[in-house]
């Protein structure tokens, strides 16, 4: 309401007024939503906005007050108000985009598209008016600071679009209005340098907005909704790799044209390349470790069981047949027993389906802490475990066996049919003669070990 009343006012001591009341009414409100009792989801980050925008407000001060004493509000005090503004807004971007854990591809993004940018922007916007010879020194160059200061907040605006997958309305608003900030403060640099800016119009009201939307951001229930899904290194979509791409072609196009023209500009472009050469391959060894790694999981949870985190029945197959060649080419032992709890059925219907589980757990824990790193315990299915002793002879597979069977939890048993390899084995004669002596294990009362 403020802010639109600002733009119908006439410019002047009233319209003034309104400015500076609007701004600090947002900070409030903002300030407000932060230190009340809401689940914001980084307090913080809106804490900095909130003093972002008091500072805004005092600069906002100090400049009306100049303008309509008549003196010069540009260059002046309401600059270093104006100015530490930025780095406040970086660090509420950043605090909102933070997460522990390791890193993710936005910010790879967010730097890459940010630096193509900034490039486009200070040939675009900056060097056509840096000879203005109209201006004095320090109006260059605090007027230069602030296009550079939003070159620099630009990529962190850009980290949270890229890092948002699901679209949280609190953080378009806050989004929008970073962009629509950013846009009044371009405007009004290039105002300023070429010499059409006067305060009560368009640029301003770009102003007022984004406190606006800053402080529907604040209040709106989806900043305190813990929805934080992030895009993983590894997710590249289709949409971002061509994004990704016009950003890094636009620099050296630049190149391309202002060839013999403008040696700065080429200079400059010349370097941004290389930085932007330099960030796409960082990110794609971002995109290769973490490929890697998710190469490495699969491969581990190829082999386990899902529920138990024993060996399952594949990697059973091909231990078994690595160890059997060993053997034979050492001519070195080698054990194997099949494992069966006792009365399992029984315990499912006592405890339920998924104490059992619990209790197969706690076996496989158990029993892989009493076997050595060589050996293999494997899952063959429901409550049957198969488990291989290289370099163990059956007198000492027994005894392996024995204290295995004592550590079943719940004052459960469990039976074994051990075998040691013989001459001629092969894998499926020694799991048969394993099976039978378990069987011969059952038979005999259970909560024992039997040799073939
Ligand atoms: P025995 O002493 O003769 O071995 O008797 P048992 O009851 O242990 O053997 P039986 O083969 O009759 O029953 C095995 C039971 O194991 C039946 C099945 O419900 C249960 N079972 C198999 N897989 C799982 C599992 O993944 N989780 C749970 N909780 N139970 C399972
Ligand atoms: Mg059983
Ligand atoms: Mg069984």
């Amino acid at each position: 309401m403020l802010a639109l009343l600002y733009v119908v006012l006439p410019y002047g001591q009233l319209a003034s007024i309104v400015y500076v009341l609007t701004s600090v009414i947002a900070a409030l409100s903002v300030g407000f939503a932060a230190y009340s009792h809401r689940q914001l989801i980084q307090p913080l980050a809106w804490k900095l906005i909130a003093s972002a925008l008091f500072l805004a407000a005092i600069g906002h001060g100090i400049w009306y007050w100049l303008d309509l004493l008549g003196l010069s509000p540009f260059p002046s005090a309401a600059d270093i108000f104006y100015l530490a503004v930025y780095p406040l807004f970086m660090g509420a971007l950043y605090v909102l985009g933070r997460r522990k854990g390791h890193s993710d591809g936005a910010l790879s993004d967010a730097l890459i598209v940010g630096t193509s940018a900034a490039v486009l922007g200070w040939i675009l916007l900056i060097v056509p008016y840096q000879n203005n010879p109209e201006l004095s020194t320090s109006q260059l160059l605090i007027s230069a600071a602030y296009p550079v200061a939003d070159l620099i907040l630009l990529p962190f605006i850009l980290y949270l679009v890229f890092l948002q997958r699901e679209r949280i309305l609190a953080n378009s608003f806050l989004l929008v209005g970073m962009l629509s900030y950013l846009a009044a403060d371009l405007l009004y640099a290039h105002g300023n340098l070429v010499g059409w800016y006067a305060p009560g119009g368009f640029t301003d009201s770009l102003w007022l907005l984004s406190y606006a939307l800053f402080v529907a951001a604040a209040h709106h229930p989806s900043a305190s909704v813990g929805t934080r899904t992030r895009t993983p290194n590894s997710e590249l979509s289709q949409r971002r790799i061509v994004i990704l791409g016009i950003a890094t072609i636009l620099v050296p196009t630049v190149i391309l044209f202002h060839e013999g023209t403008n040696t700065e500009a080429v200079k400059v472009a010349a370097f941004a390349s290389i930085l932007l050469f330099l960030l796409m391959m960082h990110r794609m060894a971002g995109l290769l470790t973490e490929t890697q790694r998710q190469a490495e999981a699969v491969e581990r949870l190829s082999k386990l069981d899902p529920l138990t985190g024993a060996a399952n029945r594949r990697e059973l197959d091909n231990e078994l047949a690595r160890e059997m060649a060993r053997s034979e080419r050492h001519d070195a032992p080698l054990s194997l027993a099949f494992l069966d709890l006792d009365h399992f059925k029984a315990f499912n219907d006592t405890h339920g389906h998924s104490a059992g589980d619990a209790l197969l757990q706690e076996v496989v824990t158990a029993w892989q802490e009493e076997m050595r790193s060589a050996d293999l315990l494997a899952r063959f299915g429901g409550e049957e475990f198969v488990a291989i002793f290289p370099d163990t002879n059956r007198g000492q597979g027994r005894k392996v066996l024995e204290r295995m069977l004592e550590l079943v939890p719940y004052g459960q048993t469990s039976s074994a049919g051990l075998v040691s390899r013989q001459p001629g084995d092969t894998a499926d004669t020694m799991m048969h003669r394993a099976d039978q002596a378990l069987y011969r294990a059952k038979d005999r009362g259970r909560n024992q070990v039997v040799c073939s």
